[in-house]
């Protein structure tokens, strides 16, 4: 007897496990599902392995997937021919180590996901307990000897070297204990109508072993009478013994109801999915239902696709390709150590890898489907694929494709919010690196606006809007949509009739950083420096006059201030507010800051070196900063201005989407005005320490609390 070694499953495997045993579940059928799929990725890395060195296929080289029904053992076996495991993958792939999926997919059901769900998640081995309450898989990898392992939940299972059943070659069988309840799944009409429904276009033959009854039909009085003629014959040994026969058959044709049946079992193995695949076929003849079922079995994906594109590419280069897009995004889209299965490359209709990077661009990842060429030599290597030009050139082919296929989704509008919900992200990120189809990627961008109400709009249909003087196309970043419609930047703006495009998801700015212009129009953030309002001559004068009158006030400002501000000037952007803090053009932006300073940007050089520069924008015609001007003009030292600057300084940090270095000191001040607001005197005990608050102590006059109102 060999050594079992027993192992605890990881804590949350177990509970998974758990979860599947006891939850009340009617879709069990999907295990065989996973199963078969699983079978199906261990052969495909068997083929894979083989391509560089062929005698790996030499244990075994039928590649095959088998169903097996015991109906009086209630065990159903699921054979393949695959890579098999070896005693360590058994340890690691089965139960010691959990993935991301284990705990996504435990949170996912909590939410409301329906079992069925589990393949995507990366955990569908477990599904076989939704229909066995003891599973043994007995695996034979190249590498190792033949181990079986057996599990029947209960937070423990067992790995021992196999030495009892049969020998395998190469492969893997995993054999289920049905649960009394689920024993419908040794019957052949169930098994072929969930591989029909589930697994029709799996890539190997999938076989079943079913029991015939074979009807033999024995006519044993025949037999006997023959016999018995021959004795006749041999003892008579005069008359033709052939004669005599044929008269007896003859008379015993004709009392046929005399004839006995034997019933005899035999084991036959039938091919359960012959069909061609699919994408060798024309797409005139294949029916939604048809791409649907192929993109489940793709992609585990529990819903049909959102859209779909079928095509083929001939003359110098040849293959045909199926791309899909998914309805919603997968639970780990931007878990970027995560490998893709995304399009499976197949050559001449044999599979070759399912995770070639270099089939399509990373921000493309969420796009399903697969590519057979013609032209790729059948043992490429993935270093080879690196440097290929075929593959280049499919890659090109399949980017175009891509974009084709999403105008077409964004014919209609339903369709569209469905797929921008899911991949705005990626398209974006397509903007930010995809230099080539970047103005091609721009036409999917949507934004909601300062026009656009509860919808969002295009920027093809944001240009159709604009007045016919306004010549760049405006935008603001911020924390939510609120934040930046209320934003002190949008008033004027608005008051001109300008339209604002709100971008509140931090990957946007990374994305009009690259974009900067849309159909020949420059893409202008208003927050930043050196927005240009297309004023006419009178107003430019007028600006020309104020920011003279407020020359000094600037100066002060600037004066008190310091290095916290690059410049004060007078402001064309602002109408309600007193003043702004607008950053330099080519510099992160407000919210950047924000952005970067959340995602904890360790090289603070770079902070310090594209971090804002701020340029105070003071506006002219507010009385604040009208009768802050009296003041300064009245006595430039007037220690109440100081206060009130710093005051105006740090709310307009806040108002312009920055946070505060200091708090307390700001707290500080705003207390110093509530106490001014409650009419409490000097005498009332100081909670705040003087010093705390940057100078002008003693602006603690009711005369001038009210003009800062
Ligand atoms: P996934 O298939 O998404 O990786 P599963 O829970 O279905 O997740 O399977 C877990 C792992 O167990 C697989 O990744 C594979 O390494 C291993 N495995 C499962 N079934 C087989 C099989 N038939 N042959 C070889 N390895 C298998
Ligand atoms: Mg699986």
């Amino acid at each position: 007897m060999a050594e079992v070694e027993q192992f605890a499953f990881q804590a949350e495997i177990s509970q998974l496990m758990s979860i599947i045993i006891n939850t009340f579940y009617s879709n069990k059928e999907i295990f065989l599902r996973e199963l078969i799929s699983n079978a199906s990725d261990a052969l495909d890395k068997i083929r894979y392995e083989s391509l560089t060195d062929p005698s790996k296929l030499e244990t075994q080289r039928d590649l095959y997937i088998r169903i097996i029904p015991d109906k009086e053992h209630k065990i159903l076996a699921l054979r393949d021919t695959g890579i098999g495991m070896t005693k360590a993958d058994l340890v690691n792939n089965l139960g010691t180590i959990a993935r991301s999926g284990t705990k996504a997919f435990m949170e996912a059901l909590q939410s409301g996901a329906d079992i069925s769900m589990i393949g995507q998640f990366g955990v569908g081995f477990y599904s076989a307990y939704l229909v066995a309450d003891r599973v043994q898989v007995i695996t034979k990898h190249n590498d190792d000897e033949q181990y079986i392992w057996e599990s029947a939940a209960g937070g423990s299972f067992t790995i021992a070297r196999d030495t009892e059943n049969e020998r395998i070659e190469r492969g893997t069988e995993i054999r289920l204990y049905l649960k009394e309840d689920q024993l419908e799944y040794l019957e052949e009409k169930k098994i072929k109508e969930i591989v029909k429904k589930h697994s029709e276009f799996i890539g190997y033959p999938i076989q079943l072993v079913v029991e015939k009854e074979v009807e033999k039909e024995v006519d044993d009085e025949l037999e006997e009478v023959k016999e018995e003629v021959k004795e006749e014959v041999k003892e008579e040994g005069s008359e033709d013994q052939q004669t005599k026969i044929e008269e007896v058959e003859d008379e015993a044709e004709k009392k046929e109801k005399k004839k006995k049946t034997i019933k005899e079992m035999t084991k036959e193995t039938e091919e359960l999915n012959k069909t061609k695949p699919l994408w060798t076929r024309n797409p005139d003849d294949i029916t939604n239902e048809e791409y649907s079922a192929f993109y489940k079995s793709l992609t585990n994906d529990w819903e049909e696709h959102l859209a779909v594109k079928h095509f083929s590419v001939e003359g110098q280069l040849e293959f045909r390709a199926i791309l899909f897009v998914p309805r919603r995004a997968p639970f780990d889209l931007f878990e970027t150590k995560k490998k893709r299965n995304n399009i499976k490359l197949y050559v001449r209709r044999v599979f070759i890898m399912d995770d070639c990077e270099d089939l399509i661009p990373e921000y493309l990842n969420f796009v399903k489907g697969i590519v057979d060429s013609e032209d790729l030599p059948l043992n490429i290597s993935r270093e080879m694929l690196q440097q290929n030009k075929i593959l280049k050139v499919i890659r090109k082919n399949i980017v175009k494709k891509c974009m084709e296929l999403f105008s077409e989704i964004s014919e209609d509008k339903d369709n569209f919010n469905k797929f921008y919900e899911a991949f705005a992200k990626n398209i974006k990120l397509g903007i930010h690196e995809d230099t080539q189809n970047r103005a091609k990627l721009a036409e999917f961008l949507r934004y909601h606006s300062t026009k656009s109400g509860d919808e969002v709009t295009s920027l093809k249909d944001y240009v159709t809007r604009m007045p016919e003087k306004q010549k760049d196309i405006y935008y603001i970043t911020g924390e939510n949509r609120q934040a930046v419609e209320n934003s002190p930047f949008v008033e004027v703006l608005k008051k001109r009739g300008y339209e604002v495009l709100l971008m509140t998801d931090p990957i946007d700015e990374y994305c009009v950083s690259q974009l900067k212009e849309y159909d020949g129009k420059k893409l202008v953030c208003i927050t930043k420096e050196g927005l240009e309002l297309d004023d006419d001559e009178e107003e430019k004068k007028k600006r020309e006059e104020e920011a003279k009158q407020f020359e000094d006030l600037c100066k002060q400002i600037k004066e008190i201030l310091g290095d916290k501000v690059e410049k004060v000037q007078v402001s064309n952007r602002i109408s309600e507010s007193p003043c702004v803090l607008v950053t330099g053009q080519y510099g992160w932006s407000a919210n950047f800051e924000r952005i970067m300073k959340a995602q904890a940007l360790r090289d603070s050089s770079m902070a310090s070196y594209m971090a804002s520069k701020k340029i105070m924008e003071i506006n002219p015609n507010h009385p604040i900063v009208k009768s802050l001007k009296n003041k300064v003009e009245a006595d430039k030292n007037d220690k109440t201005v100081k206060d009130l600057t710093w005051l105006l300084f740090e709310t307009s940090l806040l108002q312009s989407g920055f946070s505060l270095e200091e708090p307390s000191s700001f707290a500080g001040r705003i207390f110093k005005m509530i106490k001014l607001g409650l009419d409490i005197g000097e005498e009332e005990p100081e909670t705040m320490e003087a010093d705390e608050i940057t100078p002008a102590e003693n602006c603690a006059e009711e005369s001038k609390m009210e003009e800062v109102d």
